[in-house]
């Protein structure tokens, strides 16, 4: 992942996307260097160093929120794709996979399991083995990462307790770190998620997005782009969903081959009618989010990197 997230002149995390093309004045979290905001068409928007890129940053390990913007597991390749070639000829068909077809790595990924009701034994794909095959529905997909985000939070404010506690070197990166994952945590949990149906005089659309003002103001926008390319535009909310900022890229993943680009519009997809139905309901089984306190601490946070 590339940086989204530039600090302004009161330490606040200001993101990428909140933010116009070309010079500003935010400066990196890490180093505190100038940055440029890069927002092309062909690259993610991020934030370009004005002088040479720092370390954590070109070596992009700075904290991303796991199972958010890449849903390979950190397979390789070819992992990847003998999971997808087991999905297909097993997983899909609900048949369970002979241990000589399964690899050490794909175990150890923890995207297969053994099944040991089928005699001999078989293996069978897990939750977190269908994300990468857009096989999981979005109420387990939430149920699989919700845990991941908060794991990885304990994490990083362990490494902040450890460095505090020894006065290490490190202290002010791991703090940075902290608090670039705690700004995109919040970000997600300040999104609404909406699913739109469009009807157009060239047949109907659907639209899949995330907004952190109300929906209704977003639909506003949505039909004046979209009156660019068509005569007639009726949007139909068909739902929302509250805190769940999560899932927009998922979904993007899941349903990737209905995805139906209009000019440079991206977040557009054209399903029939019945499969539109499914779709619909695969959103509607997420459970209204309920936050945690440590949700609500995380949306009231006003940290700043002073
Ligand atoms: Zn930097």
């Amino acid at each position: 992942m590339w940086l989204q997230y530039g600090v302004d002149k009161d330490g606040t995390l200001v993101c990428i996307e909140n933010i116009a093309r070309g010079k500003t004045t935010l400066k990196c979290p890490y180093c505190s260097s100038h940055l440029i905001a890069k927002k092309g068409k062909l690259k993610e928007h991020h934030f370009a160093h004005h002088g040479e890129t720092c370390l954590p940053v070109k070596s992009r390990q700075f904290p991303v929120i796991p199972l958010y913007e890449s849903f390979n597991i950190h397979l390789s390749g070819k992992d990847l794709e003998q999971l997808q070639l087991l999905w297909k000829e097993y997983g899909l068909k609900n048949y369970p996979i002979s241990s000589g077809l399964v690899s050490h790595n794909l175990l150890k990924a923890e995207v297969l399991k053994k099944n040991v009701q089928i005699v001999p034994f078989g293996y069978e794909f897990t939750d977190l083995g269908k994300i990468p095959v857009q096989a999981l529905d979005l109420m387990r997909f939430n149920e699989v990462q919700e845990p991941l985000l908060l794991k990885k939070l304990l994490k990083l404010e362990l490494a902040v307790d450890h460095a505090t506690h020894r006065n290490t070197l490190d202290l002010s990166h791991r703090f940075t770190d902290l608090i670039l994952y705690r700004t995109q945590l919040k970000r997600i949990l300040s999104s609404t998620l909406y699913f739109l149906q469009i009807q157009t005089n060239q047949g109907t659309l659907h639209k899949i997005g995330v907004t952190q003002r109300s929906v209704e103001e977003r639909v506003i926008e949505v039909e004046r782009d979209l009156l660019k390319h068509y005569q007639n535009v009726t949007i139909q909310i068909l739902g929302s969903w509250q805190h769940r900022g999560n899932v927009e890229k998922y979904f993007k993943h899941r349903y990737q081959e209905f995805n139906y680009p209009i000019g440079s519009l991206t977040e557009y997809y054209k399903f029939n009618s019945k499969y539109a139905n499914h779709v619909l309901s695969d959103l509607q089984n997420m459970r209204p989010k309920v936050l945690s306190s440590i949700e609500l601490d995380i949306l009231a946070d006003h940290t700043s990197l002073g």
